[in-house]
């Protein structure tokens, strides 16, 4: 919740599921001191290898929905660096660094690639849900994302060895392929037929039903269920009043 309310969405949507809350190690960083500017580790982070799904699909909700109007949380660099860096996927210290080199450059195709991936991993969550095959636009455009290189490597953890992976390239990039990787293994290897998208066609927020009976059609009871049972009780208020209405009797 904290994280719409500080960057003022419309709706009443819990973001809170996959957001990071601040799990960065102090210590680890310095170790790290001898690589080049844009590589990193995420040593013992709380995703270890791989973001998780709840980040991706929050990710997707950046462009949110309310009444059918779009609101873009990621409108520019520093929102969207920043948005990336609370949920672990760039860390902390480079932040200022990759806002100000994107502001020098054009910060534009930054803007467009993370955006294009974003629509990409929609349109693939939207054919799962609706049982039909993505766009192939979609397809390519997650490929490259995932086409990121890094190195996997072990690293020391509390109780043994734990996965890690160092990105060789732009930090942006390998955001987006851990974010296109998390939704990857959930669509193939995980439980698709737990995604969902809400009900309601003028939000249409993405979301895994963890419900046990798994029935779970809108994002929020308290928002879209209810705006639905009130509109479905309006039209049943309606249809009753016209067939109250008085008969035309013939004279
Ligand atoms: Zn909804």
């Amino acid at each position: 919740m904290d994280a719409l309310n500080s960057s003022g969405g419309p709706n009443g949507h819990d973001w809170g599921k996959g957001a990071a809350g601040d799990g960065s190690a102090e210590d680890e960083h310095a170790s790290h001191a001898e690589m080049s500017d844009w590589e990193h580790s995420h040593g013992e982070g709380r995703h270890g290898h791989q973001a998780s799904l709840g980040d991706a699909l929050d990710f997707v909700n950046t462009l949110e929905y309310d009444k059918g109007e779009a609101y873009e949380h990621l409108a520019d660099v520093p929102t969207t660096v920043q948005w990336l860096q609370r949920h672990e996927l760039l860390h902390k210290e480079m932040v200022s660094d990759l806002i100000d080199r994107y502001e020098r450059e054009d910060p534009q195709p930054a803007i467009q690639r993370v955006r294009k991936v974003r629509g990409a991993l929609r349109e693939l969550l939207d054919a799962t849900v609706e049982q039909r095959r993505p766009e192939s636009s979609a397809l390519r455009e997650v490929n490259r994302a995932l086409r990121a290189p890094y190195l996997i490597e072990l690293v020391p953890a509390k109780d043994g060895v734990s996965l890690d992976h160092r990105h060789e390239g732009d930090p942006l990039a390998g955001a987006m392929a851990r974010l296109s990787e998390a939704v990857a293994r959930e669509l193939t290897q995980g439980d698709p037929r737990r995604m969902r998208i809400c009900a309601n066609d003028e939000c249409r927020w993405v979301f895994r039903d963890y419900s046990p009976a798994g029935r779970r059609k809108w994002c929020d009871m308290a928002t879209c269920g209810n705006r639905a049972k009130a509109a479905r009780h309006r039209e049943r208020q309606k249809a009753k009043e016209k067939d109250e209405e008085p008969v035309q009797l013939d004279a």
